[in-house]
This record gives C-alpha cells, sequence and structure tokens, in this order.
C-alpha cells in the first residue's frame, strides 16, 4: 500500500496567545520551519510526505485531521504527525523539555521518535504521553497514527533562544525524520549525496486530463508518458528513425525510458501540445489546460 505522511505545522499565525513572553518567538513560525524542514527530508528518503497547511493561515483541527482522512479513503496509508512548541504560564517559567503526544495506532513510533528527539538535542525527557488532543483523538478514529511533538518550551528562557536557532530546527526535524525512517524500515537518506544516486527515488504523479496515468517527479520535473498524454488530447505522436526520438506534433522532446513507456518532461509535452501546465504540489499532481 502507497504511504502519505502528512506533517502539520500547528496553528497560524493569527493564532491567539502561542508565543514567548517577550514575543520574539511565534509559534505558528517555529511550527512551519521544522515542519518544512522535516517534509523536505522524508521526500528525500522516498516518502509521499505532504504539510496540510502551506501557508501561515489558521487552518482549523478538524479540516486538517479531515484532511488525513481523506487521503486514507483514497486508499493510502496515512501518518499524521503535528509539530509543536510548548508553553506553561502566562510570563517565563522553568518548565522544560520534549514530550510527544500519541494515540493507540502510533504508540511504537511516539517512542522512537521521542528518544530520537532526545538523543538529538539533549533535552530533558518528559516522555510520552496521552491526553484528549484533537489531533491524536480525531486521527485514531479513523484508524489512523497519530503524534503530537512538543519540541520544547517557549516559556523558558534558555529554550525560547534555542528554538529560535536554524541548529535546534534542523536536529529536531532530522529526529523525527530518522525515527519515522527507522519506524518503516527505510534508509535514512540525506540530500548531499551525489546527484545520481539521489535521482534514484521517483515518485509517482498522476496527471488529469480525463484520463489517471502515473508519471514520475524527478529533481522537480514531472514527466509524462508521451504516447497517453498525446492520444488523449488528440495529438500526433511520430517516431523519427534518424533521430531515434519521439516527435509529438512535429516537435522533438527530451525524452527518457522507464519500462518500455516513453516520457517527457511536462512542460515540454504541454507545449507540443498546445497546452498549459498547472502543479499541485501538495498532491503532486500535474493539470494539463487548454481549448482542446
Ligand atoms: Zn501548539
Amino acid at each position: 500500500m502507497k504511504r502519505v505522511i502528512m506533517i502539520d505545522p500547528g496553528h497560524g499565525a493569527e493564532t491567539p496567545g502561542k508565543r514567548s513572553p517577550d514575543g520574539t518567538l511565534r509559534e505558528y513560525e517555529f511550527n512551519r520551519n521544522v515542519a518544512r524542514r522535516l517534509v523536505k527530508k522524508l521526500q528525500t528518503s522516498g516518502f509521499d510526505a505532504r504539510l496540510t497547511v502551506n501557508d501561515d493561515t489558521d487552518m482549523p483541527l478538524i479540516q486538517r485531521t479531515n484532511q488525513a482522512r481523506d487521503v486514507k479513503r483514497q486508499g493510502y496509508d496515512v501518518l499524521l504527525v503535528s509539530i509543536h512548541a510548548n508553553a506553561a504560564g502566562e510570563g517565563w517559567s522553568t518548565a522544560n523539555g520534549i514530550e510527544t503526544y500519541t494515540n493507540d495506532q502510533a504508540e511504537k513510533l511516539a517512542q522512537i521518535i521521542q528518544s530520537r528527539l532526545i538523543a538529538e538535542t539533549g533535552l530533558r525527557d518528559r516522555g510520552v504521553k496521552r491526553a484528549d488532543l484533537h489531533i491524536t483523538r480525531e486521527s485514531a478514529r479513523y484508524g489512523i497514527p497519530g503524534v503530537l511533538c512538543e519540541l520544547g518550551f517557549m516559556t523558558n528562557k534558555d529554550e525560547c533562544t534555542l528554538l529560535k536557532t536554524d541548529a535546534y530546527r534542523e536536529k529536531c526535524a532530522a529526529a523525527i525524520a530518522k525515527a519515522i525512517c527507522e519506524h518503516y524500515g527505510v534508509p535514512f537518506k540525506t540530500s548531499t549525496e551525489s546527484p545520481q544516486q539521489a535521482q534514484k527515488p521517483v515518485d509517482k504523479v498522476s496527471i488529469a486530463i480525463n484520463l489517471s496515468v502515473p508519471g514520475y517527479l524527478r529533481d522537480g520535473v514531472s514527466w509524462l508518458p508521451i504516447r497517453a498524454v498525446t492520444e488523449a488530447v488528440g495529438g500526433k505522436v511520430e517516431w523519427c528513425a534518424t533521430t531515434k526520438q519521439v516527435r509529438v506534433n512535429g516537435k522533438d522532446l527530451t525524452e527518457t525510458i522507464e519500462g518500455g513507456v516513453s516520457y517527457a518532461p511536462a512542460r515540454e509535452l504541454a507545449t507540443a501540445l498546445g497546452l498549459q501546465v498547472e502543479w499541485d504540489a501538495n498532491n503532486k499532481m500535474v493539470t494539463l489546460k487548454g481549448v482542446l
């Protein structure tokens, strides 16, 4: 079964409170920063990782868990991980450390995440906990493993300083990504690998022009099956024996062959067909638009 890891950056820019007592650290900004790093790392390791919220809006909790539910209903195995920074009381206080909340479905993973976070950051271990939180409770209702990480206290002076650093955010994202890889038995990969190795994990993308055929996403370029797409929109595919290349409507295309099927970059193929390309990064979906 294909798996989707949904990363939820808790709260939005407009959520009341949710900041350090001196106002220099906003929780939504920390959450989003860590969440984006985490999504990138998971994608590098070959996961289909998606953010529940792409911008700074405060998406209601119900919409966040409904998104996870909807992806599950599309036939995916879903994991939901929500990223937060903790707070205790109104002003500065001594409460400190990291804690991870879990539902029944995520117990094992939550233990791995928590111990990796402690090992990576050296902060105090507040343990894996249960609480009646929307994210863990509602995901459990749909049989989805749900985890909520509280990555240190904004209300603790030392931790607040730490939470503002890139180095700390990177450690948190790395710890959680490594834990997810370990849990699913997937090797953790970093983006410093050679380009050829980095090329290997290919994500499937769907194209929506009244047919649903898989394409590929590689190095930020989506590749679409030339013949299936061209024929679906009534274009003409030719094989040029001299150049040993496929031509669409008389235009040569950059071509790659995967499993006996010829693929071309979405943009090139669309241009040859006189169509426009829209890319939905969240759903890894290419839409070709135009007058046929
Ligand atoms: Zn929070």
